[in-house]
């Protein structure tokens, strides 16, 4: 067959003709019915949007250039993008009590950069949270803050509490006496300690960077602190992890001076256009937060701390059972003695459960390709719907595959049956399936509204 260009022609004759192609649509296909339809998906950075948002997202603004901020840029063409993004701004700002957010970081690390940027030169000193305790790559000398030339100092770290120690770190930070200190990480389960860190940081003229990438729409649902308010001068995120956005990042300040500072360094030296698409399905999820997000968040932390409790019930090693065993969406297990996170993490992939392997605070470095911990998070199969009653269910699926041994592809059966009942994404818009093509249609072919 020959396919003259303009030719209309079905799909499935199409893809049979061309091979490539076929496997393309394939590969995207099956990914997204394997993990939309028949995956318990438990990475605690992933979410999923509503969709109305995605329908937002397939808008053309991402065809378009857009360098600087609105109403001062260096392109034509972009008075509905100006407005759209200040209105996105508007949002994010009323969520997180502040007039200073900026959506343009195209993600959580490159919020980070522009953060690290502005206040420290290369040659200066940071106090971070440990990395064996969470802290993400970005905070270290091996990702964004190395780049920068910034010397990454450990801040000390109680097992205990599972924490960062407050002591021992204001003593830290007043004999180090760093341009920055950053809070936040990628395991984390208990909020640190702002308030202290951020007295002895200013006392010595450092600047506080809180990342709140996992945590954000607990503190848009206003079930974790909010660090602006603990006197974090500045807050760094991704937009899809709790927050259930699009993939991207932004940063808040405090203060209007600070706010300022950054502008001027994440464009021109961390982003040129900054994924405009981004923006619209950003404002219709934080809408969505407004709405539900203070009910979607408490029912993240309750499925986390009742995940945790049966996942123990079941024989399962879950850590810090002392205070709860975690007040964010993560749970933490040690599978050290089941077999090791590389291993359990396949299993549990075989049985469409996908979470991720983990080093823990006590692991060695070079543990990182065979940690000993696994990292859960509730945050996606409490937007798919799951209550209390469904964290039974998966503590009992994790059990047969990972200390019952029975075959993880029967368990892969079991787990695909129990996800029909929650396919259909909640606390955001539900349009009728008719309203969706109609969406979709100007979409893609900007017919008419
Ligand atoms: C995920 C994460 C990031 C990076 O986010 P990206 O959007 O993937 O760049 C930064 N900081 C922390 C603490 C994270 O967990």
């Amino acid at each position: 067959m020959t396919y003259e260009f303009g030719e209309e022609i079905g799909l499935d004759t199409l893809l049979q003709h061309y091979p490539s192609l076929k496997e393309v649509i394939d590969l995207t296909v099956n990914h997204t019915v394997w993990r939309k339809r028949h995956c318990l998906n438990m990475i605690a950075s992933e979410n999923v949007m509503s969709p109305l948002a995605m329908l937002a997202y397939m808008n053309d603004m991402m065809h378009r250039y857009a360098e600087g901020k609105p109403y001062k840029r260096f392109y034509q063409g972009l008075q509905y993008v100006d407005a759209l993004e200040v209105k996105a701004m508007e949002i994010m700002g009323e969520l997180l009590e502040t007039k200073y957010v900026d959506l343009r970081p195209i993600s959580g690390t490159t919020a980070n950069a522009t953060a690290f940027r502005t206040f420290t030169k290369p040659g200066d000193k940071a106090c971070v949270a440990p990395v064996q305790a969470g802290a993400h790559v970005s905070h270290t000398r091996f990702g964004t803050l190395g780049a920068l030339g910034i010397e990454q100092i450990e801040l000390p770290f109680s097992l205990e509490e599972w924490n960062i120690d407050v002591d021992k770190a204001v003593k830290m930070i007043e004999e180090v006496k760093p341009k920055i200190v950053t809070l936040g990480g990628s395991l984390y389960i208990f909020p640190h300690p702002t308030k202290e860190i951020a007295e002895a940081a200013h006392a010595v003229g450092a600047k506080v960077i809180h990342d709140v990438a996992h945590v954000l729409g607990l503190v848009v649902g206003k079930v974790w602190e909010n660090p602006l308010k603990l006197g974090a001068d500045v807050i760094t995120s991704s937009t899809h992890k709790t927050f259930p956005g699009p993939q991207g990042g932004l940063f808040a300040t405090r203060l209007e001076e600070d706010y300022k500072e950054m502008g001027k360094v994440v464009f021109p030296m961390f982003v040129s256009n900054h994924h405009l698409h981004r923006l619209a399905a950003m404002a219709v999820t934080g809408i969505e937060m407004k709405l539900w997000g203070e009910d979607y968040a408490r029912q993240i932390v309750a499925n986390a701390k009742e995940l945790a409790a049966q996942l123990a019930a079941e024989g399962f090693k879950v850590v810090m059972e002392s205070k709860g065993y975690t007040s964010s969406h993560q749970v933490i297990v040690d599978v050290a003695e089941l077999g090791r996170g590389t291993k359990i993490a396949k299993m549990l992939e075989e049985a469409n459960i996908i979470v991720n392997k983990n080093m823990l605070p006590y692991d060695r470095p070079e543990d990182v390709k065979d940690p000993s911990g696994l990292r859960i998070g509730t945050q996606e199969i409490t937007r798919w719907g799951m209550k209390k009653d469904e964290m039974k269910e998966i503590a009992k699926f994790m059990r047969m595959v990972v200390i019952d041994k029975k075959d993880p592809k029967e368990v892969a059966k079991m787990v695909s049956e129990f996800r029909k009942n929650f396919m259909e994404v909640q606390y955001g818009f539900k349009i009728t399936r008719e309203d969706e093509v109609r969406l979709l249609k100007i979409m893609l072919h900007a017919e008419a509204f």
